[in-house]
């Protein structure tokens, strides 16, 4: 059977494209970006058209196998890696990168699935343009992946999730059938919305091959501060000051512990965290303003002066040049780097309405300090978009591998079941993959859970598409 089906796929995307480990390192197709599961490929096959992706599931489905598709790999909740039985295809996407079109009266674009997101950026900024989706990730990771997780990233605040950037879709069906919906209409209401269906479905009802986004006018200027706050709830203060103050213009507002910076300010001494040492959050602000710098400048000192007025603030710095401030976003960027360095930990993707945060927070910490003497928290996050990374490290000098052995499962329930008291999500903006879907039928609302299997059954009824992601058997 495995001889048929691979001479099926060959015939449908030609052999070079093909990957067996017979002939080939399957490795980065096999592991996940946090080394967290090693899975086994029947085979990683390489399509280059949208009709070469339909051509290899129905290949899958005449065999009865089952299709794990694959962007730049760079998801963080296992859900791109094939797993263990050897039986699976990865399907990547990566050689459907073209940029098909380029409408700038309609402000969009329309690109392949594999498109790097780097990529996509670059190619609206060359007609002038912005497309404001932005993480971390960005030189990996392919506009596909980001619709299938629906990511978020740095400018949520203003420009919304994947979802919000997306007005149209063409996608692959379990039955390998072609759905041509690369509208770049901003109005249709004729009928259920198919595109919310397939964004942030992670793979398991279609194979997303080409997307249409919203692009939008460049800021005429971009603006970064850094402030010292004394309390969770005075960054919320200051995050309701800055929206009243700079209202569109705010683009970006992320909240950062003391520990956390510790953490960079100690594995990565040549970065130069700047404030921590004397305070218990900083937060990083952006402002993106269609007049000019020195409008933006104004405006941001003003922010600045009233916020330490207020005793929101405590001490800040407005970055003076492009570099500097790329060098503030670096700082926070290097934060999941610096915690890496400092030891194995547990990660959280939470989100919380944005007024409970301080609540949740104190009302967490206290419980992991109970339950956990000496845990370390490293928190931080988008606090605009309510979106925590509330990760746990082990207590100084504990083993770090014994601790998230023993102790992994605890913390979990500890965060997320605080996190259901506060109506939260326990999955903000990375997914559930396998990683969180043991954990949905605790959290998710009976009939929303139910809802979604019988959706999944209906699009995909022999489970071919991404089995055992976001839903459990
Ligand atoms: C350093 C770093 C920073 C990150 N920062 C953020 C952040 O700020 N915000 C955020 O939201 N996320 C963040 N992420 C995680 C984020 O989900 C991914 O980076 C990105 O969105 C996934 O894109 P990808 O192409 O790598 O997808 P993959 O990892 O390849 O796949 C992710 C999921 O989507 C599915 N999939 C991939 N392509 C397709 C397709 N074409 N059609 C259907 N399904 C598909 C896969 O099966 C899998 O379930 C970060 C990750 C890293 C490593």
């Amino acid at each position: 059977m495995n001889t048929d089906l691979l001479n099926a796929l060959r015939a449908a995307v030609g052999p070079a494209q093909v990957l067996t480990r017979d002939t080939h390192d399957l490795e980065a197709y096999e592991r996940d970006w946090r080394q967290r599961a090693h899975g086994r490929a029947l085979a990683v096959v390489r399509p280059g058209s949208t009709d070469e992706v339909a051509a290899v599931v129905r290949a899958c489905a005449a065999h009865g196998a089952s299709l794990v598709p694959q962007g730049g790999n760079t998801g963080l909740v296992v859900g791109s890696v094939p797993d263990d039985s050897g039986t699976q295809v990865v399907l990547s996407l990566q050689r459907l990168n073209a940029v098909r079109a380029i409408d700038r009266a309609n402000l969009t674009m329309t690109v392949e699935a594999g498109c790097v997101l780097q990529a996509v950026q670059q190619a609206a900024e060359a007609e002038g343009l912005l497309f404001p989706l932005s993480l971390a990730a960005e030189g990996s990771c392919t506009i596909g992946g980001n619709l299938a997780t629906n990511a978020g990233g740095t400018q949520v605040l203003r420009y919304g999730n994947a979802r919000e950037l997306c007005l149209g879709l063409e996608v692959v069906t379990p039955e390998g059938e072609v759905w041509h919906g690369l509208s770049g209409l901003r109005k249709d209401n004729t009928g259920y919305d198919l595109r919310d269906l397939f964004v942030g479905s992670e793979g398991t009802l279609g194979i997303i091959t080409a997307a249409t986004l919203k692009l939008f006018p460049q800021p005429a200027a971009t603006l970064t501060a850094w402030a010292a706050v004394p309390s969770l709830q005075a960054a919320v203060d200051l995050l309701g000051l800055a929206q009243q103050r700079l209202a569109a213009g705010l683009t970006g507002f992320e909240v950062m512990g003391q520990f956390a910076l510790s953490l960079v300010a100690r594995h990565m001494p040549q970065l130069r965290v700047p404030l921590w040492q004397d305070t218990p959050y900083c937060v990083l602000l952006e402002n993106s303003d269609s007049e000019g710098e020195d409008h933006a400048r104004a405006q941001f000192e003003g922010l600045l002066e009233a916020a330490m007025e207020q005793g929101l603030v405590s001490d800040a710095v407005v970055a003076e040049s492009i570099a500097q401030a790329h060098a503030l976003w670096h700082i926070r960027e290097s934060i999941p780097l610096a915690q890496a360095q400092e030891g194995l930990n547990i990660k959280h993707d939470i989100s919380i309405p944005v007024s409970r945060i301080p609540a949740f927070c104190d009302e967490a910490d206290a419980l992991l300090q109970r339950e956990i003497p000496g845990v370390r928290l490293v928190n931080f996050g988008h606090l605009g978009d309510g979106n925590l990374h509330y990760n746990v490290q082990a207590p100084a000098g504990a083993d770090a591998k014994y601790f998230l052995q023993t102790q992994e499962s605890r913390v979990n329930q500890l965060v997320f079941d605080t996190v259901a008291r506060y109506h939260g999500s326990i999955s903000a903006e990375h997914g559930v993959g396998s990683l969180k879907a043991g954990h949905l039928p605790h959290f998710k609302d009976p009939v929303a859970l139910a809802l979604m299997r019988r959706i999944k059954a209906a699009l995909d009824p022999h489970n071919r598409f991404n089995p055992g992601r976001v839903l459990t058997p």
